[in-house]
Parts: structure tokens; C-alpha cells; sequence
């Protein structure tokens, strides 16, 4: 049905006063064809009240305003109404969250996935002032030559230089070949890139760079074993072999004293063991013993946290604490103890979080070495830590109070191998600051520093240098980098520049955008709010509810658009009421002069030809209604057996077209009727039978029509 009243059954229905005031007026002007101005008012609703504090939008009130723009404390989802911070947001990210407090704060490294790992081992060599001046200082042509040495030189003049928060590390971790996605083990990555930039540094003719991984991580140790009839060495024990890093055992040990002394343990060789003294010429007792024969200036221990579980044949992670010194006496395991004190300084701790082998997640503690900071790398994030490896209120990593009376810890066998050697376990001088002990059920790996002090830089340096004299050595405590090598610089003030525009875009952007929506919520709150007309005598304007609402809420609202309004004689439907607004001619000029579009649809726009129509539709579904109650009748007096004989038989066809007219809205009475009245009586029998079936097929339908 076509009937403007009940336009849609979706609708909320209109009270049946209304409904029969608009009947009314409608069959009034059926019957007089006239329109009089108050037929408009009331059938476009324009006498509606003018609202103030409806809780939505009135849609049945051209005059209804409210709830187009949020109460003062709500917001919308988009549009010019959300809250200021999702509108920053929807700029895209902010890239000044991404600058870089000062150059002083060391910089982040993106994690491409599962690089963790290798971004704290990048971090804990470029902290390293010593390597990172030496990697600086690698000549262009070797550069040129050397990709992987080319990427790890740019990323720390990056690191160095950047004006950003974090550098991106994918150039340099794609150079090595690495699955991005595949979590490694930091160890397995230390050795793999050390030993790969020592090849490649080995075409630099420069001498700090050439050498650099040899001079700052290689020690030495020899496997010596000792005949015990003869005294002697085997052959074997004077071969040197060298080591990038020491390999720990922590399963069962509690501190890092006690897993040096395991790894330097005197072991007896005898009964099935014995082993074959070429002096003697027989099968001997003997003993079997790690030396350290020479340290590297970075001491690089790896905790063996992992251990394989022949069972499962998996790998299991202790997680058990180790405690370690922030400074680490080493004289006394050297094989022939130096001459000069061999103090090592705390500077990284690489820290996996988690249990499993291949997952979990590392960061690295490191220390600044020109400030004695430390800092916190995880990935992007850069944090200080104050003078505490931990942090200065740390949980869960706790460092032990200084002791007053130094701890004495009796080592079973010395490196110097006697037996009675003590050990003291803090520093002799008794500063009470170097003494402290650290503890973690996380560390994985830790890095220490010789300490170099100019008195006796140069023995130390020649204790080092037993398997290296020709090196020349350069003073570590003053490798600051005050700039960078031009090549570097230019890419890195390149890179700075782009970022440095990125956020000058940005601000404009945000700056701009703030503006538009601060300008467009003005101008929505000031013609909103003289929108309202407040006579019948006033002109208006019709505006398509619809636009109305895109107005309110967009950006950028599109061209004004009254067509979803419009009849198809261009004029305002009737029809439409609650899709569109009645708006003051003030309000209307500032729209359409602002938007353009249209059309405009004023005061006497209203569509006399739809009115008509509709009067018309509601005349004839009148009298359909009448018909249909006549048939309805008939049937219900002949099923209750008031037939009378001759009166009230029709032809089968006839009453087939009835029932098609019960299902489809076709007046029965303009059907053709073939016979109405039955000459034959036999006929009655089927003829009630169809009666039936006609009022079961009246009660389905009536029975839907309620459901409606
Ligand atoms: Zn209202
Ligand atoms: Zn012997
Ligand atoms: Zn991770
Ligand atoms: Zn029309």
C-alpha cells in the first residue's frame, strides 16, 4: 500500500490521532480539490512545536534539531565530533614521539620481527667507544667492497648521530642473511658476526679497524695436561688456541667466582682415564686443566643457561640466580699471573626473558662508558638506568648490600694451581661502590671491561699484546667521536633532514587540521542554532535531512543534496516529512552559498499533484476495504448455512478470482463475473467447498495482517 501514513512498517507507528487527522484532511481534499494552507501545515508537519533537549532527533519534526551534534561531554566515532586525541591519531603516527631526547641518550634499533637478539649484541659492541671508533674509521673503498661493513657503519653513525629515537637496523640485518622471523640464540649470533667481521676488516689496510675484533675480544687459553710421574707437559698443552668469549657452566653454580673456578678445575686423569706420557712411555696418572694465557680488553663471558635434556632432546633454560661482580679481579686466573692488576669493569648484560630456547625475548643492560650510565636496550626503547645495572630501584634483580668485611671465598685449586691460594672477592682499595655483587635469573651473557687507568695503561697493554706486539695501541679513554667520517656524516644529516621535514610536515598537517575541525564545529554550533523557524509567516527552506546530518558531522561535507526529497515533479513529497528539515532562510543562504548543489525548496515547494495523489490512493483503499467487508459477508453466511437456495451461487471461476483477490490487494467486485447465479444445484456442494476454502485462506491472511 502506498498510503503516506503508513509509509513503512519499520516505522514507529504514528498515533492513531494523527493517522486520522491526515486521513481526514486528505479525504477532505479528495472530496473539495482544494489545498488550503492549513492542510500543509498539518500534513508537512510544520506546526510541530519547535524542541529544545530531545535525547535524538525527532524525525517526524521538520522543526527538531536537537541531537545533531553531541552533548559537550560525548563524541562520535569519526567525522568532526570525535575526541581531539582520536583525531590526532587519525593523522597517522606522530614522528615527533620519535625524537631523540639528546645525542647523549643512545639510540633504539627496530626489531624486524624476532631481532632482539641481534639488536642487543649490536648495541653492546656499538657501546663499546673502542670498536665503535674502529668501525667509524674503516676507509671508504673497503666499504664499497664490504657490504656487511658498510650497513654496520652507517647503522652507527645512525646511532651516533641520529636525530631519531631509534635507527633502523633492517639494511645492516638484511646484509647478513638473516630470517627476520626466526628467533636465534644471542651467543650463536655474537660468534657468527664476529667472526665475519674479522674476516671482512681483515682487507682494511687502517690499523685500529683491521684488528679491532682480534685486539678488543681475543684471549687466549691452552688445554695442558700434566704428567704426574714425570711433571711434564704433554705436547699438545703448548698449543695456544684462542677464544672470543668464555663459555660458562652455571648448572648447579651460584655465582660467576664459582663458575670460573669449574671452568678452570683441575681434572684427574686415572683408572680408565689414564693418559699416555710420551716421556714416560707408559699410561700415566695426569691431570687435565684449562689455562688462560692471555684476556682479551673485553671480556665476553657466556652463561650456558641452556642445557640439553638427552630424554626430551630438548634444550631447558635454568633459571636459577648467578650473581657477578660489578668489577671482576682476573689477575689470579691468569695460568701465569700478571704482574699488574687485571680489573674488569661490568659494562653489558644481555638478559633473555622467558623460558623457552627459541623464543622469549632479549634485552641488554649496558653501560655508558664516558658517563658510567646505564641504560636499558629494548629494541625501540632506550631507558636509563642511573648507576645501577639494574636500575636504582630494581625488583627481582637484586645486588647484594656492600659487605663490610671482605667476603673471603676459598678457591679448591688456583689458576696459578695452588692449592692454598685465597681469593679475595672484592677489591683490595675496599671501595665499597665496585664491590657490589649483582644477581639475575636472566642474565645470558655479560661483557666486561678491562679498566685502563694511564699508570699502568702501557702493562696491561703489553700483558694483552703477548701474541700481538706489533699492534699499536691507542688510548681508550679518549676515543670520543666528536664527528663522524664525511661520508657518514652526509648520510646521516640526509636522513636527519628527511625526518626533521617529516615532523615540519607533520606539525602543518596536525596544525591545519585542528583549524578546519575548530572552524567546522563553529560554523555547525552557529547555524544550527539559527536553523529553527519560529512562525508560519517566516519563509524556509526544505533541506534533506540526510545532507543535513553529513554536514554535520564531516570534514569535508560534499554538495549540498536535496534530490533524496524531491518528487518526481521536482517538488517536495509529502511523503518525505521525516527525511528532511524546515530551515530558516538565514540558515538556508549560508548553506547553499557555501555548498552549492540543491535545489533549493522553499515554503510553497509542496507537490499539490502527489497530494492529490495520495487523497485519491486513500479514497480507493476507503472503498476496497467497504467491498472486501461485503465479501467477507457473503462467505461467512454461507458457511453458517443461510444459504438460500438460487441467491448465492457463483461460478467456480469466479470465486477462484475471489480467493486470488484475498491474496493479492485486487478489488473482487470489478473482476469479470461469469454467472452469479448457479442454475444447477448440484453445484452447491462444490461451491461451499470452495467457500471453506476460501475462509481458511481469509483466516491466514488475517491472521498475518495482525502479525503486521
Ligand atoms: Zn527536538
Ligand atoms: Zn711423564
Ligand atoms: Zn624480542
Ligand atoms: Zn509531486
Amino acid at each position: 500500500m502506498n498510503r503516506p501514513t503508513t509509509r513503512s512498517k519499520n516505522k514507529k507507528p504514528k498515533p492513531s490521532d494523527d493517522v486520522d487527522k491526515i486521513s481526514d484532511t486528505l479525504r477532505k481534499i479528495h472530496a473539495s480539490g482544494e489545498i488550503t494552507q492549513d492542510d500543509i501545515n498539518q500534513l508537512y508537519n510544520i506546526g510541530k512545536p519547535v524542541c529544545q533537549g530531545c535525547r535524538v532527533n525527532a524525525k517526524d519534526n521538520p522543526n527538531c534539531f536537537c541531537g545533531l551534534i553531541p552533548s559537550p561531554n560525548g563524541s562520535r566515532k569519526s567525522g568532526i565530533w570525535q575526541k581531539m586525541s582520536d583525531i590526532i591519531q587519525s593523522l597517522g603516527p606522530d614522528p615527533f614521539k620519535e625524537l631523540r631526547a639528546s645525542l647523549d641518550s643512545p639510540a633504539g634499533l627496530t626489531n624486524l620481527g624476532a631481532t632482539c637478539y641481534a639488536n642487543s649484541i649490536l648495541q653492546c659492541l656499538y657501546m663499546n667507544t673502542t670498536f665503535r671508533k674502529g668501525v667509524l674509521s674503516i676507509e671508504v673503498d673497503v666499504l664499497r667492497k664490504q657490504p656487511v661493513l658498510d650497513q654496520l657503519a652507517r647503522l652507527f653513525a645512525q646511532l651516533h648521530a641520529s636525530k631519531r629515537a631509534f635507527v633502523d637496523s633492517a639494511p645492516f640485518i638484511k646484509t647478513l642473511e638473516l630470517d627476520n622471523g626466526v628467533q636465534q640464540d644471542s651467543h650463536e649470533f655474537l660468534t657468527l658476526l664476529l667472526s665475519l667481521l674479522e674476516r671482512c676488516l681483515s682487507n682494511s689496510r687502517s690499523v685500529v679497524p683491521r684488528t679491532i675484533v682480534q685486539d678488543l675480544f681475543r684471549g687466549s687459553v691452552s688445554h695442558v695436561t700434566t704428567c704426574s710421574r714425570c711433571g711434564k707437559d704433554s705436547e699438545a698443552s703448548s698449543k695456544i688456541e684462542d677464544f672470543y668469549e668464555l663459555e660458562l657452566n652455571v648448572l648447579g653454580l651460584k655465582s660467576l667466582d664459582e663458575s670460573l673456578d669449574d671452568y678452570l678445575r683441575v681434572e684427574e686423569l686415572n683408572g680408565e682415564n689414564q693418559y699416555f706420557c710420551e716421556s714416560c712411555e707408559a699410561r700415566v696418572d695426569a691431570s687435565r686443566s684449562i689455562k688462560l694465557r692471555t684476556l682479551p680488553r673485553v671480556l665476553n663471558i657466556q652463561l650456558k643457561r641452556y642445557v640439553f635434556l638427552p630424554k626430551t632432546t630438548t634444550k631447558k633454560k635454568i633459571t636459577s640466580a648467578f650473581s657477578f661482580p660489578r668489577e671482576l679481579d682476573m689477575r689470579k686466573r691468569l695460568c701465569d699471573p700478571a704482574q699488574v692488576d687485571l680489573i674488569y669493569d661490568l659494562s653489558a648484560i644481555l638478559i633473555h626473558k622467558g623460558t623457552a630456547v627459541n623464543s622469549g625475548h632479549y634485552i641488554a643492560h649496558i653501560r655508558d662508558e664516558k658517563r658510567g650510565q646505564w641504560w636499558e636496550f629494548d629494541d625501540e626503547h632506550v631507558s636509563n638506568l642511573g648507576d645501577h645495572p639494574f636500575g636504582e630501584d630494581s625488583s627481582g634483580h637484586k645486588s647484594k648490600p656492600p659487605q663490610k668485611e671482605p667476603l673471603v671465598h676459598s678457591s679448591p685449586v688456583s689458576a696459578a694451581g695452588d692449592a692454598t691460594d685465597v681469593l679475595p672477592q672484592f677489591a683490595e682499595n675496599g671501595d665499597s661502590e665496585h664491590s657490589e655483587i649483582f644477581s639475575s635469573a636472566d642474565a645470558y651473557m655479560l661483557m666486561y671491561n678491562l679498566r685502563q687507568t694511564n699508570v699502568h695503561l702501557r702493562k696491561t697493554s703489553m700483558v694483552l699484546d703477548a701474541n700481538n706486539t706489533e699492534t699499536e695501541r691507542t688510548d681508550s679513554t679518549s676515543n670520543d667521536i666528536t664527528s663522524l667520517p664525511s661520508y657518514l656524516r652526509d648520510e646521516v644529516d640526509e636522513l636527519n633532514a628527511s625526518y626533521v621535514e617529516a615532523c615540519h610536515q607533520y606539525k602543518l598537517r596536525k596544525e591545519t587540521t585542528l583549524r578546519l575541525i575548530e572552524e567546522r564545529r563553529q560554523e555547525v554550533r552557529l547555524i544550527l542554532s539559527e536553523a529553527p523557524v519560529q512562525s508560519f509567516e517566516e519563509p524556509f527552506y526544505w533541506i534533506s535531512a540526510n545532507w543535513l546530518r553529513l554536514w554535520v558531522d564531516n570534514i569535508m561535507p560534499p554538495v549540498l543534496d536535496n534530490t533524496l526529497i524531491q518528487c518526481s515533479h521536482g517538488k517536495v513529497h509529502m511523503a518525505e516529512v521525516g527525511s528532511m528539515k524546515r530551515l530558516s532562510a538565514s540558515a538556508w543562504v549560508k548553506l547553499f552559498s557555501k555548498y552549492g548543489g540543491g535545489p533549493a525548496l522553499a515554503k510553497d515547494d509542496y507537490c499539490v499533484d502527489c497530494l492529490k495523489e495520495a487523497a485519491h490512493k486513500l479514497v480507493c483503499a476507503d472503498s476496497y476495504r467497504d467491498r472486501r467487508k461485503t465479501v467477507k459477508e457473503l462467505a461467512d453466511s454461507v458457511l453458517s448455512g443461510n444459504c438460500t437456495d438460487g441467491t448465492y451461487y457463483v461460478s467456480k471461476a469466479w470465486y477462484g478470482c475471489v480467493i486470488f483477490c484475498y491474496v493479492f490487494p485486487i478489488d473482487p467486485l470489478s473482476l469479470p463475473v461469469t454467472s452469479q447465479k448457479c442454475l444447477d444445484k448440484s453445484y452447491l456442494g462444490p461451491v461451499i467447498e470452495y467457500l471453506r476454502i476460501l475462509e481458511e485462506i481469509r483466516k491466514i491472511i488475517f491472521i498475518k495482517c495482525e502479525d503486521e
